[in-house]
């Protein structure tokens, strides 16, 4: 059974069609990235996974839940399995970042205290970020804040990390530590579907890419290579900047 599974899926924003027809099965142990020109929909298509934007018509399945008619306890539960990362961390600016990667477990998982700070020295040392647990993130570089949201994500045990633009918003010098921490957990076979910009990071870590443009997917290959070398669609050359 696929991990994420869309069946014609369509979304509007009152008269604004987001999202047209959307057919796409991703299975487990696929490192998906998702590209496409600002204001294609990836955006919308990575937050109808966690039902953080509503789908309209169509069936949207995750892990084996349908996310289109779900209860909330069952949005609930998605939502405990499918972590995500946002362009701007959201982390809790009043919150150390110790406390900002025990948060949800404790609260959400009902896990002791101790046991959550157990695993978050543990995801934290992988982040390379233990030695600013008692920090607070406006204390933090964007990319050291965006390591913590990765941990933080990973405190949970998630099934599938969704990461949107996780390196748009850092310093450039900030960026390769967070992308070898994606590159990594790629390599450890988390399974994960990334939107970014970073096209060396897509041909080097990607699967599987996935080209869309106006809420469309117009480009869908596991040659990734092939894909940066000789891409078919129109729109993903221009959008490549291969226009011969
Ligand atoms: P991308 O992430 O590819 O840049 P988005 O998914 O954010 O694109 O947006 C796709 C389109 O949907 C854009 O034209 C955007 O303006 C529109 N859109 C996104 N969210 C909303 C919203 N909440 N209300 C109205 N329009 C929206
Ligand atoms: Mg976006």
């Amino acid at each position: 059974m696929a991990l994420i599974e869309f069946k014609n899926v369509e979304k509007y924003f009152g008269d604004f069609h987001a999202l047209k027809n959307i057919n796409l099965e991703i299975e487990e142990g696929q490192v998906v990235v998702l590209l496409g020109p600002s204001g294609s929909g990836k955006s919308t298509l990575i937050r109808t996974i966690n039902a953080l934007e509503k789908i309209n018509s169509g069936e949207l399945i995750v892990d084996g839940r349908h996310v289109d008619n779900a209860s909330n306890q069952d949005l609930a539960e998605l939502r405990k399995h499918v972590g995500m990362v946002f362009q701007h961390f959201n982390l809790y600016p009043h919150k150390t970042v110790l406390e900002n990667v025990t948060l949800a477990p404790t609260k959400v998982l009902k896990i002791s205290k101790a046991e959550a700070e157990k695993t978050a020295e543990e995801y934290l040392q992988y982040v390379n970020m233990w030695d600013k647990k008692d920090s607070y993130p406006g204390m933090l570089s964007g990319g050291q804040k965006q390591r913590v949201a990765i941990a933080r994500g990973l405190a949970m045990h998630p099934k599938l990390l969704l990461f949107d633009e996780p390196t748009s918003a850092l310093d450039p010098e900030t960026i390769g530590d967070v992308l070898e921490v994606m590159q990594n957990l790629a390599k450890q076979g988390m399974n994960m579907l990334v939107v970014t910009h970073e096209m060396g990071f897509a041909r080097n870590v990607a699967d599987r890419i996935i080209f869309m443009a106006d809420g469309e997917i117009l480009q869908d290959t596991t040659d990734v290579a092939g894909f940066f070398d000789n891409p078919t669609d129109e729109r993903a050359k221009q959008f490549l900047g291969k226009i011969i």
